[in-house]
């Protein structure tokens, strides 16, 4: 039976490290416990926000007044058919690439080192180095929250977008995600690996609490670029501050408030509007009630 815990504080839950309690707070082990935390929600007339690793959210300082259902502590799983892989949804996409690569399958290299799961990654149709999640996904296995209906959901189907997909917006809950690689060679995937996790620790501040990028590319252009051009790099609000070592990381320097990293975001789109007529779009997901609003041209 699933446990429901009460008032459990979510920042230890996140990259970031910041935001307050969610009212509830589940961690569902199996598919029945999954249906049985939307039932709760339901029946409570509860929001529900399915959480993977945390590490695409900014949760507010007063935390989520409706359930949080982690998917990333006991919904771990993956094997294989050949190049097949099948996985739940909490399993790391970052475990996922390594063991791809250990086996010789190629397609899921370049996403090494997003620290996001397997879920969070469909959602999100997380990407990185010309590649994502939509080049090797076949379908994913998912409730529909409000139908209440398990669903195999092919790839065609998904929208993958740029950081988006239909299954964005929490209408499902994706449970499992089958993904077709190709054969490759195994030393020269691994070390195609090791390339992109070296030049990751050398651009990204990967040892501060943050989000990864907080905005969307703009058209024709990278946010970082746009906002280190703006003079931006080390604005601070609190101890929420525009990484020096990449502008498009707001890291959290100590014990930062979501109202400093949302006061740095709404500065930063403010600036880089008036400088520059761009206004970029967050990619972090946003959970909970803030005071700061995002900036409107
Ligand atoms: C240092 C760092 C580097 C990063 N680099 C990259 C990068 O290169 N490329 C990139 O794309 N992203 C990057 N990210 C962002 C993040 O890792 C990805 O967006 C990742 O896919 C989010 O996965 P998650 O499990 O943490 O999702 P969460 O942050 O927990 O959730 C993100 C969204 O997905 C939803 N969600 C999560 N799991 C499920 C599920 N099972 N069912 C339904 N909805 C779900 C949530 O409700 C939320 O809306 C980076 C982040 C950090 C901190």
């Amino acid at each position: 039976m699933l446990k429901i815990a009460e008032n459990v504080c979510l920042a230890d839950k996140t990259s970031y490290r910041i935001g307050g309690p969610a009212r509830y707070y589940a961690e569902p082990r199996s598919e029945a416990e999954v249906v049985e935390a939307c039932r709760f929600a339901a029946e409570r007339e509860a929001p529900l926000f399915i959480l993977g690793n945390g590490s695409n959210v900014l949760i507010s300082d007063a935390g989520f007044r409706g359930i949080a259902v982690n998917l990333s502590k006991c919904f771990s799983a993956l094997s294989w058919d050949n190049a097949t892989a099948f996985v739940l949804s909490g399993f790391p996409l970052d475990e996922l690439a390594a063991a791809a690569a250990e086996r010789g399958c190629a397609g899921i290299e370049c996403l090494s080192g997003i620290p996001g799961t397997v879920g969070g990654a469909v959602v999100m149709n997380a990407g990185a180095f010309d590649a994502d999640v939509s080049q090797t996904l076949r379908s994913v296995r998912a409730l529909n929250i409000s139908a209440n209906t398990i669903e195999t959901v092919y790839v065609k189907d998904l929208n993958l977008g740029y950081r988006t997909s239909t299954l964005k917006g929490g209408g499902y809950a994706v449970l499992a995600a089958t993904f077709d690689f190709v054969p490759g060679d195994a030393a020269r995937l691994k070390s195609i690996r090791d390339d992109i996790l070296a030049k990751r620790r050398s651009k990204q501040p990967v040892d501060s609490p943050s989000c990864g990028s907080v905005f969307k590319r703009p058209p024709n252009g990278f946010a970082g670029t746009l906002i280190e051009s703006c003079g931006l790099k080390g604005f601070k609000v609190g101890m929420a501050e525009v990484s020096e070592k990449h502008a498009n990381f707001i890291i959290n320097t100590g014990s930062a408030k979501a109202e400093d990293v949302r006061a740095v975001i709404r500065h930063v789109q403010r600036t880089v509007f008036e400088k520059r007529g761009i206004l970029l779009e967050p990619e972090v997901i946003f959970l909970g009630e803030f005071q700061e609003p995002l900036y409107k041209s």
